[in-house]
């Protein structure tokens, strides 16, 4: 699914480039919102998404026919055990017992069951021998029953939830670092969920984006955090009347000392005018 599906073929950034693009094509704005102010729980509802119209949308060309495939070795490995069995209770003149004890401990890694399941064996009635022939007579049947029960509706229902493609996706997308840059909300990069050096991302945004106004008016700020930094100006912290000066942002608290914003220069000439004129903003 990840080598045919673009949106989940690579790390976290990239699933964010698609994230932000499906943002822009649909202009639904309660997602958009949630994207900025619970990016963890957008993420995962969009991964849910991508995964379900895969689901879909490829069921006959690539889902079933691995679903088969791996139906079919499971065959294979149940047969081969039941065959192994005989041999093992032969090799130790065992019963009916002793192959069953040792067929379901074969199987203990890609089968959830135990010798218990199998009471229905009347262990004096049954001879060791037949044990290989029932399966081996009886397990094609139940395996294209199986098969022929596939479906978009029964694929995700019937896997425990830890085995679902979705739910092994977000564990390996979702597990890095989702502390948001104070000033644009923008999430940190770092593939480590609780890292030690201080918080980064390599593009900053517009702080309006995360609410950030100009006092005193209702324009949202159009700042980007790299420029900010390098400008002269101040930002508020919190309601009150104190400024911390964009070059010492780390002093605005302990949520703006962890981040590492680096000064781009570069930006300066864009955001000039702005800048001159309004030169303090604060979180609404
Ligand atoms: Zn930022
Ligand atoms: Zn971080």
């Amino acid at each position: 699914m990840r080598t045919n599906c673009e949106s989940l073929n690579g790390n976290r950034s990239n699933l964010e480039k698609h994230i932000l693009r499906t943002l822009a094509e649909n202009q639904d704005f309660n997602a958009y919102m949630t994207y900025i102010n619970n990016p963890k729980e957008h993420f995962k509802n969009f991964i849910r998404d991508e995964v379900s119209h895969y689901i879909t949308e490829r069921f006959e060309d690539s889902v079933r026919p691995k679903m088969k495939n791996n139906i079919k070795l499971l065959q294979q490995q149940i047969m081969s055990a039941a065959h192994e069995s005989s041999k093992h209770v032969k090799e130790i003149n065992g019963n009916t017992e002793s192959w069953l004890l040792h067929f379901t401990q074969q199987l203990s890694g890609v089968l959830v069951f135990s010798v218990k399941d199998l009471t229905g064996v009347n262990h004096d009635d049954v001879e060791v021998r037949f044990l290989e022939d029932v399966i081996k007579k009886e397990l094609p049947s139940i395996m294209f029953d199986i098969i022929s029960k596939f479906s978009t509706e029964t694929f995700p229902v019937k896997l425990e939830h830890k085995y679902r493609p979705d739910e092994i996706l977000i564990d390996h997308l979702c597990q890095c670092c989702w502390v948001q840059c104070p000033f644009c909300a923008a999430i940190c990069t770092n593939t480590i969920e609780n890292h030690d050096e201080d918080h980064s991302v390599p593009f900053h945004r517009n702080n309006g984006l995360n609410g950030w106004f100009y006092r005193g008016t209702t324009n949202l700020a159009i700042n980007i955090c790299t420029s900010a930094v390098a400008s002269n100006g101040s930002f508020y912290p919190n309601s009150s009347d104190d400024t911390v000066p964009w070059k010492e942002y780390r002093k605005g608290g302990p949520k703006y000392a962890s981040w590492s914003i680096t000064p781009d220069l570069s930006d300066l000439p864009y955001w000039k005018k702005p800048f001159t004129r309004y030169q303090t903003y604060q979180k609404n």
